[in-house]
């Protein structure tokens, strides 16, 4: 194993770049050259190939992963004094976008190895104004599917899946964003399919939903000016979807690579310190990210900044924590899991471009920065 001194970023968008240099140049220069900035083809081709590569019937473009969640809310009709249940460690979109369209969001807490919401607790949170579940496939890992749909349909309760962390993940064979009533992405650069921008879509089977979508993110209208309702103004660009075409061939093996990856960091470090990540068996993990669990987590950053060696935490606060969230008065114990999660949770550089050399160096010295923060 080598014992040289690395630098290994948390994430490395440049090196995609140069790896596909010419596609991207020319995608870009295309729509420079038509001109196709808003709307046109650019983007219905994505919407079309996005649609493909998940098995879904419907995409609609959107101008980020946050408007793709408030816009699958309307769609569903959510509203004013609606419930709408989310887990208690996600990022923030995920609930904003619930408050935007007026609704209350309802946090339930996590399943401990997996964290993603613990389906076990959905059912108590569930009252006569619970309208929807939003289950997020956080760090890549999907949720429990299975157990949300059933719930959903006893209960009468609408699906939106928040798969923003989450390109071609699987729960038993079935791509996330098409088991529920709307799947929702976000191509943030950093994201397993990233733009250079804001980009976002959402994804469904229902005609009638995906129409809304589209006219709501294009002023409540399909045409030039025939506004049926008052809409807003939330399109994914001509340049960004250009890119996301250009990616999209490269993302089952930009996936393989992740899931490579995963398992080198996890072999090396089994009998360690280090808790790594577990994966159901009935799912397929896409590992956006690499989350470990350490004691001494803040220490155990610090040295492994001191190596030169990037981490992240997602999130160092489980959202009924922040400040946002004050209002609805929630303690450590109503969470307990998301709570105890807050200081022990890792994550590990991971990228597709990733080398196993630079994954064998960020766990050796996780190993020894485990044992000396202990
Ligand atoms: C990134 C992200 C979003 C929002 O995406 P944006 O495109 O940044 O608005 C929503 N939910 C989760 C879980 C995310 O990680």
């Amino acid at each position: 194993m080598s014992t040289g001194r690395l630098t290994v970023p948390f994430n490395d968008l440049y090196s995609q770049y140069r790896s596909i240099q010419s596609d991207i140049d020319r995608a870009i220069s295309d729509v420079i050259r038509e001109s196709a900035y808003i709307k046109g083809r650019f983007v219905s081709e994505f919407e079309k190939e996005f649609a493909e590569a998940l098995g879904a019937r419907f995409c609609v473009g959107c101008a980020n992963g946050t408007d793709s969640l408030e816009m699958a809310l309307k769609a569903l009709g959510v509203g004013e004094g609606d419930e709408i249940l989310v887990p208690a460690n996600t990022w923030i979109s995920t609930s904003e976008a619930v408050s935007a369209v007026g609704a209350k969001p309802v946090f339930v807490d996590i399943e401990p190895d997996y964290y993603t919401i613990n389906t076990a607790l959905i059912e108590e949170k569930i009252t006569s104004k619970t309208k929807a579940i939003i289950p997020v496939h956080l760090y890549g890992h999907p949720a429990d599917m299975g157990a949300v749909q059933r719930i959903a349909k006893n209960q009468g309760l609408k699906v939106i899946e928040d798969c923003a962390q989450s390109h071609l993940a699987e729960f038993k064979g079935q791509k996330t964003g098409t088991i529920g009533e709307i799947g929702s992405f976000s191509f943030f650069p950093g994201k397993n399919l990233g733009c250079y921008g804001d980009g976002g879509a959402i994804v469904t089977s229902s005609a009638e939903y995906a129409e809304f979508m589209a006219k709501l993110g294009n002023h409540g209208r399909l045409g030039k000016f025939d506004h049926e309702f008052e809409g807003r103004n939330s399109r994914l660009d001509g340049l960004q979807a250009a890119i996301l075409s250009a990616k999209l061939p490269h993302l089952a093996e930009w996936t393989r690579k992740r899931q490579g990856i995963a398992k080198l960091y996890s072999e090396l470090l089994q009998d360690s310190a280090v808790k790594v990540p577990k994966i159901k068996d009935e799912v397929t993990h896409v590992f956006h990210l690499y989350v470990v669990e350490v004691k001494g987590r803040d220490r155990v950053r610090e040295l492994l900044s001191a190596e030169g060696i990037e981490t992240g935490v997602h999130y160092p606060r489980a959202l009924p924590f922040v400040k946002a969230y004050e209002r609805l008065g929630h303690k450590p114990s109503d969470f307990p899991v998301a709570y105890a999660a807050m200081d022990k949770i890792l994550s590990l550089p991971i990228y597709p471009e990733m080398s196993a050399e630079a994954v064998e160096y960020v766990s050796a010295k996780i190993k020894e920065a485990s044992e000396a923060a202990l």
